[in-house]
C-alpha cells in the first residue's frame, strides 16, 4: 500500500490527507500543536462556555468548492449558518453600508451608488460558480469559462483605489475598500481588487457563513472523515527534517515555504530552496477576543446584525491603514475586523454575554500592544462598547506565530498578496505544489489558491501527488457516500 505523511493538520493538511486516503493511500498526519486543526481552532478563552474562533471565522469559499463537493463533511457533523447581514462598514455619525445576501437589498441601502453596485456585483454573482472554478486553482491553466473569468478580471485586475472611484458616496466607497482590505496589501497596487472582488461576490452567492459549534467543527469533521478512510493524526510532533518521517512514498507539507526548505534541506534543488526562502510574507494581525454583555452597540444599526464589521472609517482611512502596515508602520487607525459569529450561531453565547473576535492589521512582527487602540476604535463607532466588556483575551502578534509556525511574524494568510504571488505562489512554476524533491509537495495556503480555510490548496497538492503516482483514477472514480454533498446556504 502507498504510504503518505502530511506535516501539519490545518484545513489544507487535512484536505490533502483525506484526498490521499480516498485514493487508497495509508496516511498519517503529524501536527506540531497539541490540538489539531491549524487555523480552524476555537476555544473558550474569555468566559467559561463562551466560544471564540482563534483564527478563521467566516468561510465564503468553503461551503461549495471541488473539495467540499467531493467529500461529505456534513455527514461528519459540519453545519454552516449565516448571520442576518454578511458584513457591514460603519462610518461616523451612525452612517454606514451593509452587504446582504441579496444584491438588490444591498444596492437599496447604497443610495445613488445602488445601481452601480448592482451592475458590478449582480452579473458576477450570477456567474460566480464558473468564476470560482477558475480562481480556486493555479492561475496557469486553460480557462473553461473564459468569458466569466474575463468579466471578473475587469473588476479584479485594477488597483482597488481605482475601483473605489466607481462610487460617489462615502458609504459605498468605504464598503468596497473594506472588503478589498482582506487582501492585506496596499489598495493602490495592481490586482489589489482581486480578493475583494472574490469575497464581495461570494457574500451574495454563498454568504459569509460560520461553522456551527465554532470553526473547530471544520477541523473536527475533516478528522472524522479522515479517520473513516483509515487515516490518523498525531499531535505534539514538530517535523524539522525529512529524515524524521521514515521512508513514505508521498509527503505533503502544510507549512510555510521557508519551513519547507528547512525540512527538505540539501535534498531540495538550490534554485527552488532559494525561491522558498525569498517567498514574501505580509503584514500581521493583533487579536483581541472580547466577552461583551448585550453585544457591540454599533450606532449604524445594520452592523448589529452583521457577522463581520470593518471598523476603521472611510475609504481613505482604509487605504492609509493598509499602506502603513505594509511599510512596517503602525497606523493611527488600523483596519479592524470585528467578528460577531454568535449572530449566526447563538449557542456560542452565554446568556446575554457574547463572544466578539477582533483583529487589527498591524505591521509584520509588531511588538506593541494594540488592545487600547482597538477598544477606542470600536468605541468610536459604538459608543458605550467599553462599558459592556466583561473579559478580554489578547493574542499578540508573537503569540500568533508561537501557536502556528505558518503565520510567520504574524502573517495570518501565509504569504503576501503581491501581484506576483497572487498569480504564482510560492514560486513561478508549472506545478506550484512540487518542491523539487521526488514525492514531496507543498500544500499550505502558500500555494494556490491561497489563504482561507477552504482546503483547496491541499486538494490540488494531493491530486498532483496522486497524478504523479498514477493513482488519480482511484480518487476520481465516483463512490456513493462521497458524491452526495452539495450544500449551499440559501
Ligand atoms: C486571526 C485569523 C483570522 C482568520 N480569519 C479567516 C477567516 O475568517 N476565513 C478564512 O477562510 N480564513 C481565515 N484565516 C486564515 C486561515 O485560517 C488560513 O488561511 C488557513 O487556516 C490555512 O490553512 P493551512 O492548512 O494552509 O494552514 P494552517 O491552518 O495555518 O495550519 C498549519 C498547521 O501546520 C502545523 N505545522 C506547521 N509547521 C509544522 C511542522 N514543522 N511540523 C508539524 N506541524 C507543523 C501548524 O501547527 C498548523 O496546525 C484567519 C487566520 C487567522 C490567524
Amino acid at each position: 500500500m502507498t504510504q503518505g505523511v502530511v506535516v501539519g493538520s490545518g484545513p489544507n493538511g487535512l484536505a490533502a490527507a483525506i484526498t490521499l486516503a480516498a485514493a487508497g493511500v495509508s496516511v498519517t498526519v503529524l501536527e506540531a500543536a497539541q490540538t489539531p486543526g491549524g487555523g480552524t481552532r476555537s476555544g473558550q478563552v474569555t468566559v467559561p462556555g463562551l466560544l471564540h474562533d482563534e483564527c478563521s471565522g467566516f468561510h465564503p469559499l468553503a461551503t461549495d468548492n471541488p473539495f467540499t463537493r467531493r467529500f461529505d463533511l456534513a455527514a461528519h457533523g459540519l453545519r454552516w449558518a449565516l448571520p442576518p447581514v454578511q458584513y457591514a462598514h460603519p462610518l461616523d455619525g451612525g452612517r454606514g453600508a451593509a452587504v446582504h445576501r441579496s444584491v438588490t437589498t444591498t444596492a437599496q441601502g447604497l443610495g445613488v451608488d445602488g445601481d452601480r453596485y448592482a451592475r458590478v456585483f449582480g452579473p458576477l454573482t450570477d456567474r460566480f460558480d464558473a468564476i470560482a472554478t477558475e480562481f480556486l486553482q493555479p492561475m496557469l491553466h486553460l480557462p473553461r469559462h473564459p468569458i466569466a473569468l474575463g468579466r471578473f478580471g475587469v473588476l479584479a485586475a485594477p488597483p482597488a483605489t481605482w475601483v473605489g472611484r466607481l462610487f460617489s458616496t462615502d458609504e459605498a466607497a468605504a464598503l468596497w475598500a473594506g472588503v478589498a482590505a482582506h487582501a492585506f496589501h496596499p489598495l493602490s497596487t495592481p490586482l489589489s481588487s482581486a480578493i475583494g472582488a472574490a469575497l464581495g461576490t461570494a457574500a451574495h452567492r454563498f454568504g459569509w457563513p460560520v461553522a456551527v459549534g465554532g470553526s473547530q467543527a471544520i477541523g473536527a469533521s475533516m478528522m472524522s472523515l479522515l479517520t473513516s478512510l483509515g487515516g490518523r493524526v498525531e499531535t505534539g510532533v514538530t517535523v524539522s527534517s525529512l529524515d524524521d518521517l521514515g521512508d513514505p512514498d508521498i509527503v505533503l507539507l502544510d507549512t510555510a515555504p521557508r519551513a519547507a526548505a528547512a525540512i527538505l534541506g540539501a535534498r531540495q534543488p538550490p534554485r527552488i530552496a532559494r525561491a522558498y526562502r525569498r517567498y514574501r510574507h505580509g503584514p500581521a494581525a493583533f487579536q483581541v477576543a472580547f466577552a461583551v454583555r448585550d453585544g457591540v452597540p454599533w450606532s449604524f444599526a445594520p452592523a448589529r446584525q452583521a457577522g463581520t464589521v470593518h471598523a476603521v472609517g472611510d475609504a481613505a482611512a482604509v487605504v492609509t491603514a493598509e499602506r502603513e502596515v505594509w511599510h512596517g508602520r503602525m497606523p493611527d487607525e488600523p483596519f479592524l475586523l470585528v467578528g460577531q459569529q454568535y449572530l449566526a450561531d447563538r449557542d456560542r453565547s452565554v446568556g446575554d454575554i457574547h463572544p466578539v473576535d477582533v483583529y487589527a492589521h498591524v505591521p509584520a512582527g509588531f511588538r506593541g500592544d494594540a488592545r487600547h487602540q482597538i477598544i477606542d476604535q470600536i468605541e468610536r463607532f459604538a459608543p458605550g462598547f467599553r462599558e459592556r466588556i466583561v473579559a478580554t483575551h489578547i493574542r499578540a502578534t508573537a503569540d500568533i506565530t508561537a501557536d502556528n509556525a505558518n503565520y510567520v511574524a504574524g502573517d495570518i494568510i501565509t504569504g503576501a498578496n503581491t501581484p506576483t504571488q497572487l498569480i504564482f505562489r510560492p514560486r513561478v512554476a508549472a506545478n506550484p505544489y512540487a518542491t523539487g524533491v521526488e514525492g514531496v509537495y507543498l500544500c499550505s495556503a502558500a500555494t494556490p489558491p491561497g489563504a482561507g480555510a477552504h482546503g483547496m490548496c491541499g486538494w490540488h497538492a494531493a491530486r498532483s501527488a496522486l497524478r504523479h503516482r498514477g493513482l488519480l483514477d482511484a480518487l476520481d472514480r465516483p463512490s456513493e457516500p462521497m458524491a452526495a454533498d452539495l450544500k449551499r446556504p440559501r
